[in-house]
């Protein structure tokens, strides 16, 4: 017998009527012989409206009132679909985060699991039942508070119960068919991706695809365990996140095809860049620099800088980091003008990061030509460019960036003979 952990987003649990499906198909599951564990996101919007109500009554609530409210949405759908499936004639069980064992930092609103204890789960699977556990909450193992653990949580609560559980698999129900190598919206010849590495799916993740949540990535990675991104509209096969180990076996039985160089593009257009003007070109200035961004926590990503101009012996220093983060940043630098002497500072938030990803790119050469020569003949300019052994990132204009996502995906044979179905989903 297999244990599975099932885990549904908001759009899949939206209202009564989606949440009976749901809980037809866990006692499908079920019934079919496996040992069933559920994991829940809060209904539809539920988690946007609450944080609304929050900023209604308070100005700046406080981190642990907030995330005391915000948990109460995994709460509500995690009793409605026990009771869906009570209906069904089988034994379904609640629990929160906290109750299933859910031990995090006390980090309020980006808590990290440091420990899942599901002794009370494995009881509940050993009557027989259905555990189902609200996702995204957990409580502190130091000062007992109830915690979130970030806006998307839900799947990691699932990949950490699952590996903890020693689970075959973790699947994720949402409302897209699985993993696209790009956004069926910017490009409608997008293609499922059948399976992809975890070091694939992270790279994806960290640049804007916004299937799954990145730290349920790296704890799936670190367990070794199975993701199986899929429909809880449709009873097609999704997306399998796997080791390229386990892919391997699957292309040598026959149940996957040679996997292709590049597994997907993608645009992300919620990051802002920073130039700093006229820095002195002398030992010490960057330090200075990003010394200054990191004790006020601001996640720097890409870093250019100039060749100094002889003349002056100043250069340019460009970042880019978070959009939500330019302002503080900006901040952070004016403070240490005097110190670091740098002449000016410009903040542009109107680019785009495009990247294109693929574990092939370690083994194929001409992977950069046909990049960027894709982009020269759409007459694309690159502002900046970063690479990992499997990534090639640039910076664009925002106007640019869908162009540039379309222009990659073609250029690397991407493109699919149809049109991806679109349910107009949004991958929650
Ligand atoms: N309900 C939470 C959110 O909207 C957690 C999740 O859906 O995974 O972010
Ligand atoms: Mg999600």
């Amino acid at each position: 017998m297999s244990l599975i952990v099932q885990k549904f987003g908001g759009s899949s649990v939206a209202d009564a009527a989606s949440i009976k499906r749901v809980a037809r198909r866990i006692v499908h599951a079920k019934r079919a012989g496996n040992d069933v564990v559920v994991v829940v996101s809060a209904m539809g919007d539920t988690t946007d409206e609450l944080l609304e109500l929050a900023n209604q009554v308070s100005d700046g609530p406080p981190a642990r009132e907030l995330d005391m409210l915000l948990t109460a949405g995994e709460r509500i759908s995690m009793s409605l679909l026990a009771m869906a499936i009570a209906d069904l004639g089988a034994d379904a069980r609640s629990y929160t985060g906290s109750q299933a064992g859910l031990i995090t930092d006390g980090a309020h609103g980006a808590a990290r699991i440091v420990g899942v204890s599901p002794g009370r789960i494995q009881e509940a699977i050993a009557d027989g039942a259905i555990p189902i556990v609200a996702g995204f909450q957990g409580v502190s193992h130091d000062t007992k508070d109830v915690t979130t653990l970030g806006r998307g949580g839900s799947d990691t609560t699932a990949v950490a119960l699952a590996v903890a559980l020693n689970a075959s698999v973790c699947e994720i129900y949402t409302d897209v068919d699985g993993v696209f190598s790009a956004d069926p919206r910017i490009v409608p010849a997008a293609r499922k991706v059948p399976f992809i590495t975890y070091e694939e799916m992270l790279e994806l993740a960290a640049v804007g695809a916004k299937v799954l949540h990145v730290r349920c990535v790296e704890y799936a990675r670190r367990g070794d365990l199975p993701i199986h991104v899929r429909s809880s509209f449709s009873t097609h096969e999704g997306t399998f996140v796997l080791s390229p180990e386990a892919i391997a076996t699957a292309i040598a039985e026959g149940r996957a095809m040679e996997q292709p160089i590049i597994s997907g593009a993608a645009a992300d257009v919620n990051d802002a860049k920073i130039t700093v003007i006229g820095v002195p070109d002398k030992p010490g200035e960057a330090a200075a620099i990003f010394r200054a961004l990191a004790d006020a926590s601001i996640n720097v990503d890409m870093i250019v800088q100039n060749v100094s101009a002889a003349a002056t012996g100043r250069t340019d220093v460009t970042f880019t980091c978070a959009q939500g983060a330019s302002a503080t940043a900006k901040k952070a630098l004016e403070a240490q003008r005097a110190v670091i002497g740098f002449e000016a500072l410009l903040v542009d938030d109107q680019i785009a990061k495009v990247s294109l990803v693929g574990a092939g790119m370690r083994s194929n050469p001409g992977v950069s030509a046909t990049f960027f020569t894709a982009l020269a003949d759409a007459n694309i300019n690159v502002q900046m460019i970063s690479t990992s052994e499997i990534r090639i990132s640039v910076v664009t204009t925002v106007a640019d960036a869908s162009r540039a996502v379309q222009a990659l995906h073609t250029a690397f044979g991407l493109d699919a003979d149809g049109e991806a179905v679109v349910y107009g989903g949004t991958g929650r």
